[in-house]
C-alpha cells in the first residue's frame, strides 16, 4: 500500500463503491463515506485496510466529525471524490421544496461542505478533487428539474474550485457519467427512457460502474497532473450527439 489517501463518497455501492476498489487496487489507502450504515460495513469488508466512515455529507456537523476521523486515521488527504448522489425524477409541478431540497442538500451542498472541509488537509500538499455530475447537468431533459439543476451547478462549483484552488497545487474536475444500472438509476429508469437512451447514445448501451471509476481515477492520478477545471463526460457519446441516430444506425 502506497501512503496515498483517497476519500469517496458514496462508496457504499455503485460508482463509488467501484471507484473505491480501483484506488484499492492500485495500492491507495481508500476512506469510504456513505450514510447507510449496514452497506457501507458490507463493502468496507471487501477492501483490506479501508477506513468506512458514516456520514451524511449534507449534514454539516458530520462532515465535520468525518474529515477530522481522517485526518487523526491517515494523518493526510490526497483525493476527495464527491459521488455521494440521490436522484428524483419529477416535473416542476410537483417537485414541492422539500422535494427540491432533499436533492440539493446532497448533490449540491453535499460537494460544498465536504470540498471545504477537506481543504485544509488537501491543501498542505497540492490534491486532486473529482466530483460526479452527470450528462443531466449538461444537457437538460424532462423529469430532472432538481436533478438535472443539481449536476448543472455541481459543473459550474467544480470550475470555481479550480479557478481558486490551482495556486495551492489542487486540481479540481467533474466528471458527467452518462447512464449506468445502479441502484439510482433503476429506481427512476422506466423502461421507457432506458430504451430512449439505447436510441441516443452512439455506442448503444449503458455504461458499467468501472468505465466511470477508470475516468474518475484517470483524473485524480498524476496523468492528469495538468488538468484541471474540466468536464469529462463518460456517456457513450450522449453529449456530442443530435437527432437522427436510430434512423442512421445500420445505413452506414
Ligand atoms: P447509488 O445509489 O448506487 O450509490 C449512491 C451512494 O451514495 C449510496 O450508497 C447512498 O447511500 C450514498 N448517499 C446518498 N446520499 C448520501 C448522503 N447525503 N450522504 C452520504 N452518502 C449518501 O448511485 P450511483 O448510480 O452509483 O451514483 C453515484 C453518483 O453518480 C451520483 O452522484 C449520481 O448522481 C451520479 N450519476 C449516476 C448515474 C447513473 O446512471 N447511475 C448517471 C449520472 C450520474
Amino acid at each position: 500500500m502506497n501512503d496515498t489517501v483517497a476519500l469517496v463518497t458514496g462508496a457504499a455501492r455503485g460508482i463509488g463503491l467501484a471507484t473505491a476498489n480501483l484506488f484499492h487496487a492500485e495500492g491507495k489507502r481508500v476512506v469510504m463515506l456513505d450514510r447507510d450504515g449496514e452497506e457501507l460495513a458490507n463493502a468496507a469488508a471487501t477492501l483490506p485496510g479501508a477506513l468506512a466512515i458514516i456520514c451524511d455529507v449534507s449534514i454539516p456537523q458530520q462532515v465535520a466529525q468525518a474529515v477530522a476521523e481522517v485526518e487523526q486515521t491517515c494523518g493526510r488527504l490526497d483525493i476527495l471524490v464527491n459521488n455521494a448522489g440521490v436522484a428524483d425524477f419529477g416535473p416542476l409541478a410537483e417537485t414541492d421544496f422539500a422535494r427540491w431540497r432533499r436533492v440539493m442538500e446532497t448533490n449540491l451542498d453535499g460537494v460544498f461542505l465536504m470540498s471545504q472541509a477537506c481543504l485544509p488537509h488537501l491543501s498542505v500538499r497540492g490534491g486532486a478533487i473529482i466530483n460526479i455530475a452527470s450528462i443531466s447537468g449538461l444537457r437538460a431533459s424532462t423529469l430532472r428539474i432538481a436533478y438535472g439543476t443539481s449536476k448543472a451547478a455541481v459543473i459550474h462549483l467544480t470550475k470555481q474550485q479550480a479557478a481558486e484552488l490551482g495556486e495551492f497545487g489542487i486540481r479540481a474536475n467533474c466528471v458527467c457519467p452518462g447512464p449506468v444500472g445502479t441502484k439510482l438509476a433503476l429506481a427512476v429508469h422506466s423502461p421507457e427512457i432506458r430504451a430512449a437512451y439505447h436510441d441516443a447514445i452512439p455506442l448503444n448501451r449503458y455504461g458499467t460502474e468501472r468505465e466511470i471509476a477508470d475516468v474518475i481515477c484517470f483524473l485524480a492520478s498524476d496523468r492528469a497532473s495538468y488538468v484541471t477545471g474540466q468536464v469529462v463526460a463518460s456517456d457513450g457519446g450522449f453529449d456530442a450527439t443530435g437527432v437522427g441516430l436510430p434512423a442512421l444506425r445500420g445505413s452506414s
